[in-house]
């Protein structure tokens, strides 16, 4: 092991100020520190006091990535002790606007790029990966970057933020995350035109070279790294469902825009049926946005109503879809390959107004990215048609959200079962305090990546994800539901992912999807792997 100055600057064993006195002396750091030994808990306070002063999110955001570059475990610590606050900083929103200014703000390269000009030698450049093992990697190519669209090769922060919350989350080990960039091209004209852009200054390609980069990025990943799990992050739609399609059998992956948010949203409706009693073969879902989000949320829809006996045609005619060009019906001319299952026989309708109107959806969910478009007269049009309307304005940040909980627990007149992508405050309405539940993703991509991790499944499936949903919507309590709240407090986060990874591995032990043997008590091999923020001792 090294020493002296060498120590300090490696996070993953750097502990500050927080060496003990016998550690200095072992590790040859005295001098190279001020004399006062610092617990965990004062260094937790310090990072607090300075994030706290700091005057906008973006510079919580720099702050918090360099503590992470100096000191993983203190990084990890403030993170998990304060979710709530953090992670808007670490995630959506603030990473959006991070990855928006990444050529300006760039201080230290994190995570790995792989790029148009490595093609043929992607195995090779892997290996300079400084971790011996990795059981995850997160990938994206910055085509769709949250709601910001092409951010090219900037779109790193988003793999390194998701593998952090992987971290925070479930326990995943730091070490044992790789977030990369598949750098081919940006069509973002002033990225190109921005001295400072960080990546490949190319218009973006496609077709056969594109397909075979990212052949040989899983190949390659999967020879140095066998049975690794890989993440889809963020790649436009074009090529999201394809590669989706083309590797899910193959290899462990999925994709969290489109299976982690089917999997998230089935959770929050299994727990607004737990309030209304009804069942869920009963339900006729019309969704407001046709993409990633609202055709992988439709998809686990189907999943489960197939283990209820009820084929996939039929499941699929409980879901509709208006788009930007309105209903998704039969005979619509050039409707992209992934909504062409969901486009039912029906009359063309140009609105959602006269969608709900016609069609009496029992839930109306919206992921189209288009703020306000749950108006008062569709949800009145929902509170006639059903006593407990399910109403979740998915879209992200809070600004694009299809209607506030305000609006909706108002024009319901308290009746809505309501859930957002972004968090919104309590409401009082009538004397009556609800609270909104937040279908963020990280209640369910952490469980289930732990989850296929300790079981090491050759592949994720969507059964995984709608056990996943199933068990995030057991572990809603009475008291949440009483209150309007559909999804847990996510100060219970990692209690939360450790049961969902667990009902997630069993499936895969049941399926005979496993690469090893079952251990004999599930849950402790569960816990034992969760990493804690905790200092190592070195003497
Ligand atoms: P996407 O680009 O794949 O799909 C957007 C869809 O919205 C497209 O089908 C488009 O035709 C449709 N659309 C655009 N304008 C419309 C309009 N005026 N009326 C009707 N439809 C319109 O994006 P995505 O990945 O599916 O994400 C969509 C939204 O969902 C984003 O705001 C995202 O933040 C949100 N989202 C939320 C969660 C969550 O809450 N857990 C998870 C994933 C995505």
């Amino acid at each position: 092991m090294y020493r002296g100055v060498k120590i300090l600057h490696d996070p993953v064993r750097n502990k500050g100020t927080a060496y003990t006195d016998a550690e200095r002396e072992f590790l040859s750091l005295r001098g190279l520190l001020p004399p006062r030994v610092h617990s965990p808990a004062e260094q937790e306070l310090r990072v607090l006091n300075n994030v706290r002063q700091k005057a906008t999110d973006l510079e919580r955001y720099l702050y918090l990535i360099s503590l992470q570059d100096r000191n993983e475990t203190l990084f990890y610590r403030v993170i998990m002790n304060h979710l709530e606050e953090m992670m808007p900083i670490i995630y959506t929103p603030t990473v959006g606007k991070a990855c928006q200014e990444f050529q300006h703000i760039f201080r230290q390269p994190r995570g790995f790029y792989v790029s148009l000009q490595d093609k043929g030698e992607v195995k090779k450049i892997l290996q300079n990966w400084p971790h011996k093992e990795c059981k995850i990697i997160v990938v994206t190519d910055g085509e769709r970057i949250l709601g910001l669209g092409d951010l090219g090769a900037d779109g790193m922060g988003i793999p390194i933020g998701k593998l952090s919350l992987y971290t925070a989350c479930s326990g995943i080990h730091p070490t044992h995350c790789m977030p990369v960039m598949l750098d081919v091209g940006t069509n973002n004209e002033s990225l190109l035109n921005d001295p400072l852009y960080n990546g490949l200054e190319r218009r973006r390609v496609r077709g056969e070279q594109y397909d075979e980069l990212v052949d040989e990025f899983v190949a390659a990943a999967n020879e140095l790294f066998p049975g690794v799990l890989i993440q889809l992050e963020d790649f436009g739609n074009m090529n999201a469902f394809r590669l989706l399609e083309k590797y899910r059998n193959q290899v462990c992956m999925f994709d969290d825009d489109i299976q982690g948010t089917g999997g998230v949203a089935m959770a929050g409706i299994i727990a607004a049926l737990r309030i209304t009693g009804a069942k869920l073969e009963n339900q006729k879902f019309l969704f407001l946005g046709a993409g990633e989000a609202g055709i992988g949320i439709a998809d686990v829809f189907v999943a489960a109503l197939a283990e209820k006996g009820i084929p996939t045609d039929e499941a699929r005619g409980h879901c509709w879809f208006v788009d930007s060009r309105g209903l998704v019906v039969h005979g619509r001319e050039n409707l992209a390959d992934h909504k062409k299952p969901y486009a039912h026989d029906h009359e063309y309708l140009d609105n959602f107004l006269d969608a709900v109107k016609a069609l009496k959806p029992t839930a109306i969910l919206g992921l189209s990215g288009q703020p306000q478009m749950f108006t008062k007269d569709v949800v009145e049009a929902m509170s006639e048609i059903n006593q407990r309307p399910i109403i979740f304005a998915l879209s992200n940040p809070t600004s694009k959200a299809e209607c506030t909980a305000e609006q909706a627990y108002t024009w319901s007149d308290g009746r809505a079962i309501f859930a957002s992508g972004s968090p919104f405050d309590p409401v009082k309405y009538n004397h009556q305090m609800f609270v909104p539940g937040q279908g963020n993703n990280a209640y369910i991509f952490p469980g289930v990546g732990l989850g296929a991790i300790v079981s090491r499944s050759r592949v994720v499936t969507d059964e995984m994800f709608l056990v996943a949903a199933h068990s995030l919507a057991n572990q809603v309590t009475e008291h949440d539901l009483e209150r309007g709240r559909v999804y847990p407090s996510l100060s219970r986060i990692r209690e939360v992912s450790a049961k969902i990874a667990y009902d997630v591995a069993r499936i895969v032990f049941d399926r005979g999807y496993s690469l090893t043997d079952e251990p004999d008590d599930l849950m402790t091999e569960i816990r034992d792997y969760m990493y804690q923020p905790v200092y190592p001792h070195y003497a």
